[in-house]
């Protein structure tokens, strides 16, 4: 079965409910395509495209939309043809 693809269809401000703790994903947004592969191989589905956006190429880029979810697994930035994501690794005892 095909996998859906989630969108934002507004502008998401990351932090809304105040900074998390620990940002696990930065994501380089301006080199965005909008291709979606990420947001197919995100686990546990904390990856979005942000319809709210629309970069400098014309694309709406990706977004971490929940970074309590994110394991740092890295699986968005091997997929990912345009080195758009650096994941870093959970504190210790996190
Ligand atoms: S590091 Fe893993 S869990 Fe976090 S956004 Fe990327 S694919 Fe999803
Ligand atoms: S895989 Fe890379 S280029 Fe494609 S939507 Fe995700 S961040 Fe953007």
């Amino acid at each position: 079965m095909a996998m859906s693809t989630p969108l934002v269809d507004a502008p998401l401000r990351p932090f809304d409910s105040g900074p998390p703790a620990f940002v696990p994903v930065l994501v380089a947004s301006e080199r965005c395509k909008g291709c979606s592969l990420c947001v197919d191989a995100c686990p546990p589905h904390v990856l979005a495209l942000d319809l709210g956006v629309v970069n400098a190429m014309g694309y709406h880029p990706a977004r971490l939309i929940d970074a309590a979810g994110c394991t740092s697994c890295a699986k968005c930035a091997r997929v990912c043809p345009d080195a758009v994501f650096t994941i870093f690794a959970p504190p210790r005892g996190a």
